[in-house]
């Protein structure tokens, strides 16, 4: 991590040989140098990088020794154990999604000897159903923000897709697993089902729109500097200048 200190200015003929790709600090300024631009010195034949921050010149070579390798292939596994876990993230808030909606027809409605009926005088009705749809909300805004940030390079159609696309599903396994408990009860359960799945796009496609600047958000308040300048790609994927380590 040794800058020379005595290396030679860059001039600007110094041919431009590739950007930083990776999160990599700055020694002196703690300025995340990614998208930094690499030159190779005419002189010396080595790879330099300039901090756009403070001017500092770096050695940009580091970034090819066996170590890098050896970490690039435990980044392809990250990567796709991460990716594992996007799956199961959306495949839980799915159910509790799922789970969500039956628990609110049922609720809403007692056994009877005639099958299930809708429960005349509900104390606290709206409070329960708000409870239960903002929840609903919750899982659709926790879900799309989760894509917003993991999946920072889809446009934000993709995300609006996903959020528009996905509540389809528990709606569709909600519907059908009560059709089968109380038949006569469907015409009744579609206003909740649709009023779920109706909140849930809404708060999806908010996470869309404001999701990623929630989340820069928080980690601006919450995490120390250096926590917060590995995830400098929540500010790359709008164009923003990501956060340095000071
Ligand atoms: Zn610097």
């Amino acid at each position: 991590m040794q800058a020379a200190p005595t290396a030679p200015p860059i001039a600007p003929t110094d041919p431009l040989v590739g950007r930083i790709e990776t999160d990599r600090f700055c020694d002196d300024c703690g300025f995340n140098m990614r998208t930094a631009p690499v030159f190779r010195d005419e002189r010396t034949r080595l790879l330099l990088a300039r901090c756009t921050e403070c001017g500092r010149i770096h050695d940009a070579a580091l970034l090819t020794t066996a170590g890098r390798v050896w970490l690039n292939r435990l980044g392809v596994f990250a990567t796709v154990a991460w990716m594992f876990f996007l799956a199961w993230a959306t495949f839980m808030l799915g159910l509790a999604e799922m789970g969500l909606q039956y628990a609110t027809l049922d609720e809403l409605t007692e056994a009877s000897r005639v099958g299930r009926q809708v429960e005349a005088d509900m104390d606290d009705y709206w409070a329960f159903v708000s409870l239960m749809l903002g929840l609903s909300a919750a899982a659709g805004f926790v879900m799309v923000t989760l894509y917003a940030c993991a999946a920072h390079h889809w446009k934000k159609i993709y995300h609006m897709l996903l959020a528009a696309i996905v509540p389809m599903v528990p709606m569709t396994i909600a519907w059908r697993a009560w059709i089968s408990e109380a038949p006569h009860l469907e015409q009744w359960a579609w206003q909740y089902l649709l009023a779920h799945a109706s909140v849930q796009v809404s708060a999806g496609i908010l996470a869309a729109l404001f999701g990623r600047t929630i989340v820069r958000g928080l980690a601006t308040v919450l995490l120390p500097p250096r926590a917060r300048a590995v995830l400098g790609f929540l500010w790359l994927a709008d164009g923003k200048p990501p956060p340095g380590t000071k």
